[in-house]
């Protein structure tokens, strides 16, 4: 950040505020300390039936692996409504969230992934613009050396488990995960 978003004055510094103990972007003009906080990143494991919806990445990082739709949150928007927008900007498939399945945290590069269940209705999709490809999977099918991020394998290993115990629960996940 070279000039204030605030004031436009080119006189950012870092440095630790009073009353704080971490080193912030603080304008040295207008004094605006501008925080820098974690990204969170929300989607839904779409289900139809025994099969998962899967999308195979068409953008960069990880173009051509598959992943669980799954996005930054925009301002102003919820999680559950970012993470439904996802399904539709990536899999032009609409769901009914049911609940929350997974979060995920990578605090090395400071993202949450914030995991939710949800029905795809009348197990209808299509292909986004940011993917390749869009498939129901059953878990004989989950191409697991093939997926983008760890949170999805996470969430998905979670889930089936889950499944076969017949259980709904909450999962608290973390890179790189405890063995
Ligand atoms: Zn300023």
């Amino acid at each position: 950040m070279n000039f204030c978003p605030n004031c436009g004055a080119d006189r950012i510094e870092k440095i630790i505020p009073p009353d704080d103990n971490r080193l912030r972007l603080v304008c040295q003009n207008c004094q605006t300390v501008h925080y820098r906080n974690p990204k969170i990143v929300a989607g839904v494991l779409p289900i139809y039936g025994d099969k998962v919806l899967l999308c195979k990445r068409a953008i960069e990082p990880c173009k051509g692996l598959w992943n669980v739709p799954s996005g930054y949150l925009e301002n102003k928007e919820s999680a559950e409504e970012g993470a439904a927008r996802e399904v539709w900007e990536e899999a032009l498939g609409k769901v009914e969230i049911t609940g929350i399945h997974a979060v995920y945290s990578i605090a090395r590069i400071s993202q949450v992934y914030v995991h939710f269940l949800g029905n795809l209705i009348d197990g209808k999709f299509g292909i986004g613009e940011e993917s390749l490809e869009c498939k129901l999977f059953s878990e004989e099918e989950i191409p697991w050396s093939e997926m983008a991020f760890t949170s999805s394998t996470f969430t998905l290993r979670r889930y089936f488990a889950d499944r076969k115990a017949g259980v709904t629960q909450t999962h608290l996940g973390n890179y790189p995960e405890e063995k």
